[in-house]
């Protein structure tokens, strides 16, 4: 039970869960950046016009410029 406390970083059993930062939805995998910003390919679809040029892709958290 004690256990539990810091769990939420760790990796749980079956692999890391990714939860997209735009419609908030479990997946098990999202675009992430290393600032924590988090965004599925369902979103990143949809705010591709204003999030990617080409093979990157800019984090609209922390201006990072990231490789897809
Ligand atoms: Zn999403
Ligand atoms: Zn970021």
């Amino acid at each position: 039970m004690s256990k539990e406390k810091r769990s939420y970083s760790q990796r749980r059993r079956g692999g890391k869960i990714f939860v997209c930062h735009c419609c908030r939805r479990e997946l098990p995998f999202c675009w992430n950046c290393p600032c924590g910003f988090q965004i599925c390919p369902e979103c990143f679809t949809e705010n591709k016009w204003g999030l990617s040029n080409g093979p990157t892709w800019v984090c609209p958290d922390c201006g990072r410029i990231r490789m897809m």
